[in-house]
């Protein structure tokens, strides 16, 4: 099967650098939110970051003019009909996600693919909730996605050969670099990074070090190009909060136990870059440590 048409479901960080590299390599795309508004916000951030590759010369104006071109703003489920693939980059929410599904399978066409962005929960058991497990799998992009060069290839108990052949392919075909993990609690870049992460806040929490001291320790002790708890707010702290739950649920071990600041960050809202706050605020002209 080739893909030949792309059907993106969340405008948010990770669905509008989904829709950038996929319409950048040549896919029409439908991109799909709640609000046209989301969407809009989207398409303002891709154009800015394709105005980026621009200046550094990597791609040309016709280029981005080309890209900007296939890409389609839906006004409901119904018009990614005649996507081939559909990648869903809703919140990193179980039930949301489900929902979803139970609305987008119908109106999708019998032989596309549905793949899923999750960084952690389960794809055989989001499988379940689909009308078609051997269509489905976790196509797992990194954040920036036009910058990130690896995609996580999971596959679900149920998930077809020629379905995780067609997503390598088209993985490939996105100048992408895909790495394939099993079917277990985020996969394997966040198992591994997500706990890090989460160490770096109890660190902070413990009052081992500041905001800044455990960033700049991270950075030049470790050679790490951002600091953890910079790169928390980077990836959202929703998303690092949703991601240690899957982790300690899923693997019953209290090595997982999300951070108790973390919660409180989340509890108030403070979700990081997205929100204009997190460990650092964003409202100025430059960070400054929220503690
Ligand atoms: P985000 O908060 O930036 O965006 C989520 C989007 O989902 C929002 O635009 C929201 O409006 C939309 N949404 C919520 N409910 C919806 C619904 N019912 N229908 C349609 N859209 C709906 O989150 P994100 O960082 O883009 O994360 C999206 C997914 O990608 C999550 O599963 C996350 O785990 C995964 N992911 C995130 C990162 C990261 O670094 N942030 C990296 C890899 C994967």
């Amino acid at each position: 099967m080739k893909i030949k048409k792309v059907g993106v479901v969340g405008a948010g960080q990770m669905g509008g650098g989904i829709t950038h590299v996929c319409a950048l390599a040549g896919y029409p795309v439908v991109l799909s939110d709640i609000t046209r508004d989301k969407i809009e916000k989207a398409l303002a951030t891709i154009n800015g970051n394709l105005s980026r590759q621009i200046a550094s010369g990597k791609i040309s104006e016709a280029d981005r003019e080309a890209a900007l071109d296939r890409v389609q703003i839906a006004s409901g489920y119904e018009d990614l009909g005649d996507a081939d693939l559909v990648i869903e980059a809703v919140v990193e929410n179980e039930q949301v996600k489900r929902e979803i599904y139970a609305q987008l399978c119908p109106a999708m066409k019998p032989s596309a693919i549905l793949g899923t962005n999750t960084s952690s929960i389960s794809i055989t058991r989001l499988a379940a909730a689909t009308d078609r497990p051997e269509k489905f799998m976790g196509i797992h992009f990194m954040n920036p996605v036009p910058l990130m060069e690896l995609v996580e290839l999971i596959r679900g108990i149920a998930t077809s050969t020629e379905t995780f052949d067609t997503a390598r392919e088209f993985v490939d075909s996105l100048g992408k670099i895909s790495a394939v993990a099993e079917d277990f609690p985020a996969f394997m870049v966040n198992r591994i990074l997500m706990p890090m992460i989460n160490e770096a806040i109890y660190t902070l929490y413990e009052g081992v070090g500041t905001v800044e001291m455990i960033d700049t320790a991270m950075k030049l002790g470790a050679h790490h190009p951002m600091g953890p708890l910079e790169l928390a707010d980077f990836v959202g702290l929703d998303t690092c909060l949703s991601i240690m739950q899957v982790l300690y649920e899923g693997l019953a071990d209290s090595k997982y136990r999300p951070c108790p600041l973390l919660v409180k960050y989340v509890e108030a809202g403070w979700l990081g870059r997205k929100t204009g706050r997190g460990f650092y605020d964003y409202r100025g002209e430059k960070p400054v440590p929220t503690r």
